[in-house]
Parts: structure tokens; C-alpha cells; sequence
């Protein structure tokens, strides 16, 4: 039976490190504080900010939530943000993306202060992590797929890592941050051919598709670790990964959850970021 990779306990282990971080600035006259800006009220995006600021507030970092209509111009949009990144006591922003189609994501990417640049939003920090500088921020869920593998002692050094999807948010940085850690990397898309064969012979399968429940026990080797960073909605309603885990829990040495995965590990990776861009304003 697959050892459950649960998020959760990732997290705490997050927030201990966090709690002394938060206190040390504390002493210095320092809250953390983030600016969360969302356009509309798209049921993920809400759902994701709801439990976000329950975490970041439980550690201590201040939210500050910056809600327009989805008419907001672009020039509007990007005045806001310069007079967030003009706010010294505001240290992380998390903008909530896709934009609506009128406004040119790429304009106002590039808007976003790379100090402030949290969930790596701005091509500024992207290039840093295809450069493999760490003196930026990595995307969070990326990020936060590492830091579950760290946490669970699965090393990457070596492993052949399969990564099914390329989009910038997750697929290609993710598969950057796995070449920093000496993996041999896979990355597969819509396109790839034989793609069952390629993830048989996945160490470590990572499946980012945003398609549900696509990979099941004919994609997965004896003995593979398989993390699924999908979050999709089955024909029942309920949450469910990119991976049909039940199919697979008696193949695989071990599987993240979903929920209760990545995700999870996801926000704590942001409030880690908020009080690393808080810390950078002191030193
Ligand atoms: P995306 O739609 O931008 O990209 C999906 C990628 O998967 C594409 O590169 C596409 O080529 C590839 N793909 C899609 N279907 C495929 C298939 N059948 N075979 C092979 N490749 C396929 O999505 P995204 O923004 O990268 O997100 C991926 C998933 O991760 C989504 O389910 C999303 O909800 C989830 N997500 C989770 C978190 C988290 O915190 N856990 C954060 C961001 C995204």
C-alpha cells in the first residue's frame, strides 16, 4: 500500500520554521503583510483566498485584499498595483490569474515589483529560475512539490522525474527547480507520443495536466513516487487530482493525496515567500 504524502505535515513543519521568522521581525517593528488582488469572484480563485488567509493570518502575516470588478481597465489594474508596490508596509503580492481577456496579462505581469513578486508573476523572477539563481521567488506550487519531496526524504539526485505539463505556472519552472536538484528530467505535454511508456519508466512521476483523473495503474511503475498537482472537480462534484489514486496505491511506493497534497503545501510556500520578502527589507 503507497505511503501517503501528506501536505499537512509538510506544513507544519513550514510553520515552525515561520513562527520564529515572524517573531524575529516582530522584534524589529515588522508584520508581514501581503496584498491579495482578485478580479471578480471566480469560485477557485475565492476558495483559494479563503484558505490562504486563514493560514497566513494564523502565522501572523498580515492580508490585505484588494477585490475589483472584472471591468476594470488595464490601466486601472496597473495603477493599483504601482500604488502597492509604492506601500512599504505591503511586502508580497499574489495577483490571481487568468486576467479577463480585454486586459494583456503580459503588460501587467511586468508591473508586479520583483521583491514583491511572491508567486513569481513577473518574467524577472521566471528567468531566475530557469537560471537557477534563488535570489528570486520560485512559483509556489513548484516550489512546494520540492518541499514535499524534501520533507518525505525522496532524494532526486539522478532519478529519472517525468513531468506531464509545461504550462509556466507549474510544468516548466517545476521542471527547472527538479534539474537544480540533478534530477533527469521528462517534461510531457498534449503532444508527447507514448506517453504511457514514458511515465513507466518515470522514478518519479509528477502530473500536472489539469485533466482529471487521467493517469491511472497503466502510466505507473512498481515502486514509483507519484505526485498529482491536479485539483479538478469529478462527475460526483468532489475534489480530485490529475491521478486515479485508488487504481494505483497498491503499484506505487508512495502518492500525494489529493486534497490534502500539494495544495496544502501550496499556501504555506506563499507565507513562506511573504516573510522571506518582509526579511529582505530588513537585511
Ligand atoms: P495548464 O492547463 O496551463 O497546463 C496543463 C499542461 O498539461 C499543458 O502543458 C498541457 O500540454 C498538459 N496536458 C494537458 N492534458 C494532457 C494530456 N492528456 N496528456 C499530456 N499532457 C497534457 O494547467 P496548469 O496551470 O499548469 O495547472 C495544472 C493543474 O495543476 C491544474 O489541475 C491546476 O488546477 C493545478 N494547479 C494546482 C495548484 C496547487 O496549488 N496544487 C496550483 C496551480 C495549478
Amino acid at each position: 500500500m503507497a505511503l501517503l504524502l501528506k501536505g499537512i505535515e509538510v506544513s507544519k513543519s513550514i510553520k515552525k520554521d515561520l513562527e520564529k521568522r515572524v517573531s524575529v521581525l516582530s522584534e524589529k517593528g515588522i508584520k508581514p503583510c501581503i496584498a491579495i488582488i482578485r478580479l471578480g469572484d471566480r469560485p477557485d480563485d475565492v476558495s483559494y483566498e479563503k484558505n490562504a488567509v486563514k493560514k497566513l493570518t494564523d502565522l501572523g502575516i498580515e492580508c490585505k485584499l484588494f477585490r475589483f470588478e472584472t471591468v476594470i481597465t488595464q490601466d486601472e489594474l496597473i495603477t493599483n498595483i504601482r500604488v502597492i508596490n509604492s506601500d512599504a508596509s505591503i511586502h508580497g503580492i499574489l495577483l490571481f490569474r487568468p486576467l479577463p481577456r480585454h486586459i494583456n496579462e503580459d503588460a501587467v505581469k511586468i508591473e508586479i515589483s520583483p521583491g514583491k513578486d511572491i508567486d513569481c508573476i513577473n518574467p524577472v523572477n521566471l528567468a531566475k529560475v530557469f537560471a537557477g539563481d534563488e535570489s528570486g521567488f520560485a512559483p509556489c506550487t513548484p516550489e512546494a512539490v520540492i518541499k514535499t519531496l524534501e520533507y518525505y526524504g525522496i532524494p532526486l539526485e539522478g532519478k529519472n522525474v517525468v513531468v506531464i505539463g509545461r504550462s509556466l505556472v507549474v510544468g516548466k519552472p517545476l521542471s527547472m527547480l527538479l534539474l537544480k536538484e540533478n534530477a533527469t528530467v521528462t517534461i510531457c505535454h498534449t503532444r508527447t507520443r507514448n506517453l504511457k511508456e514514458i511515465c513507466k519508466k518515470a522514478e518519479i512521476l509528477i502530473v500536472a495536466a489539469g485533466k482529471a483523473k487521467i493517469v491511472d495503474d497503466t502510466y505507473v511503475s512498481q515502486g514509483a513516487t507519484v505526485v498529482d498537482v491536479g485539483i479538478n472537480v469529478d462527475e460526483d462534484g468532489k475534489l480530485c487530482g490529475d491521478v486515479d489514486t485508488d487504481k494505483i496505491l497498491d503499484i506505487a511506493e508512495a502518492v500525494t493525496p489529493v486534497p490534502g497534497g500539494i495544495g496544502t503545501v501550496t499556501t504555506s510556500v506563499l507565507a513562506e515567500h511573504t516573510v522571506r520578502a518582509a526579511e529582505q527589507t530588513v537585511s
